[in-house]
């Protein structure tokens, strides 16, 4: 996917991973909507599609602000801070996330939503969403809280993910002391 808007000029942030602290604190209200917010806004998207994803919150690129970008396939959408106020129903959907990457879980989550917020305009939003839309929408407000899919899992499959994601980052600690240490080794000659 390409996109409509100016994703040429701009460059992909990097996305931040599980773990980094960014990801667990709570962004905050955005008050004005100025150029640079207009900018981030684009970047986000082009980032969006070159993960790919469906959808990103401006934590997972380390900025702490409310807002967040998605595409269901009907083009880019930027919503700027977020409240869902109504929830309704249930529903069971496997569920992953840019941040927690190759891995999902079926998470039950309310099935329909209504989220209110903005947009680059200034203008009020007012949506109904059902189903995945209303997935997309829990997943990346959650984001804007500092909390990942992870912490909506039953507590068993919770414990499971996060020993999934410490020996995975122990691998990854390994591989790269491996590799320094070889580089120190050089250095020390
Ligand atoms: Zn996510």
């Amino acid at each position: 996917m390409t996109g409509g808007i100016l994703c040429a000029m701009s460059a992909p942030y990097e996305i931040r991973q599980f773990g980094d602290p960014v990801l667990r604190r709570r962004a905050d209200e955005i008050t004005d909507v100025d150029d640079k917010l207009v900018r981030l806004a684009d970047d986000m998207v082009h980032t969006m599609y070159e993960a790919p994803g469906v959808g990103l919150a401006a934590p997972q690129v380390g900025v702490e602000k409310r807002l967040f970008v998605y595409d269901i396939g009907d083009g880019p959408e930027i919503i700027i801070n977020p409240v869902i106020d109504e929830f309704d129903g249930e529903w069971t959907f496997e569920e992953g996330c840019l941040s927690v990457p190759n891995l999902s879980w079926e998470i039950v989550r309310p099935k329909e939503v209504h989220l209110t917020g903005f947009d680059l305009d200034g203008n009020e939003v007012s949506l109904e969403a059902d189903e995945y839309l209303a997935r997309v929408f829990q997943h990346e407000l959650d984001h804007l809280d500092g909390i990942l899919l992870i912490e909506r899992l039953d507590e068993d499959d919770r414990k499971v993910a996060l020993r999934t994601l410490r020996e995975r980052t122990m691998a990854a600690d390994a591989a790269a002391q491996a590799s320094a240490s070889r580089f120190g080794g050089l250095r020390l000659r």
